[in-house]
């Protein structure tokens, strides 16, 4: 956008020379989101497990075709100070960290300023659809259900988060909880509506001699963590500069 390649309005905002008018440029953000986090104090105080050494992968919903839940064991965000704060020491207890990873919720990233070093504004919308909120509550209900399993509950003495939150509170638990998982993509999406930005090539539209190649081309956030895919999409663009200049 700073170099004049995005919706004409935006860029005159900051008054910034219009090269490229492309409404799509900074718009359809997506994300995957995490929730810190479902905790149970253990029966007996035992080695800390390291984090993210299970992850589960699950459908809220049988009509799905893919799984849109990701849970993953974790002690993130702010759970550490906060059990400290209860005097439980990081032995004595346990989390799951659920999410989400087929979100509906589109954001946008918007400028501040004109200059390299002016902060990107980013509106990410996260838990605005209301599908999402609903695969954050079956992934908070899927995580209790998986530590009252026979193979779990004789380890737990308490569960100390979320507890039994219905409704309301339920979805006050999960918005004060969910933050991004870093998986930010989709703001330059490839594809052929008036919101694309890159062609079936990656070629920016409009614009001769300039290929995206990274997260942002994704049409939609893929359904699994997004650093692989990343790769991926480097390593065809460069299949296909080298297809096109031949060497
Ligand atoms: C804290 C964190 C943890 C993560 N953990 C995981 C994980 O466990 N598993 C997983 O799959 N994914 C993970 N991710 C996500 C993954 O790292 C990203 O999805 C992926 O790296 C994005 O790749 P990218 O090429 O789109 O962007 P980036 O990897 O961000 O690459 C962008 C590059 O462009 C450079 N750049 C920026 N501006 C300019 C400029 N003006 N001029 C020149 N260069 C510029 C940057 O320095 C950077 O090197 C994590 C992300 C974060 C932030």
């Amino acid at each position: 956008m700073q170099s004049g390649i995005g919706d004409e309005v935006e860029l005159k905002r900051f008054g910034i020379p219009l090269v490229q008018h492309l409404p799509g440029v900074g718009q359809s953000f997506q994300d995957h989101f995490v929730i810190f986090g479902c905790i149970w104090e253990y029966r007996q105080p035992t080695v800390i497990p390291n984090a993210a050494r299970a992850v589960l992968s699950w459908k809220s919903h049988p009509r799905l075709d893919t799984p849109n839940i990701q849970i993953a064991q974790s002690d993130g965000g702010t759970i550490r100070s906060e059990m400290n704060e209860l005097g439980l020491p990081a032995n004595s207890w346990w989390s799951l960290a659920p999410g989400g990873v087929r979100p509906q919720s589109r954001g946008s990233l918007r400028l501040t300023g004109r200059g390299p070093r002016d902060p990107i504004q980013i509106e990410a919308n996260m838990l605005s659809h209301p599908e999402d909120l609903e695969a954050a509550i079956a992934s908070v209900e899927l995580c209790r259900d998986v530590a009252d399993s026979d193979a779990l509950r004789p380890f737990n003495k308490r569960e100390l988060m979320a507890g039994n939150l219905k409704g309301v509170e339920l979805e006050n638990f999960i918005r004060q909880r969910a933050v991004t998982y870093c998986h930010q993509t989709s703001t330059a999406k490839m594809g052929r509506d008036s919101m694309s930005v890159v062609d079936g090539r990656l070629k920016v539209y409009g614009v001769s001699n300039l290929r995206i190649a990274d997260g942002s081309i994704m049409p939609r956030v893929t359904s699994g963590n997004t650093m692989a895919p990343c790769v991926v999409i480097g390593e065809r663009a460069a299949e296909l500069i080298k297809l096109e200049h031949a060497v």
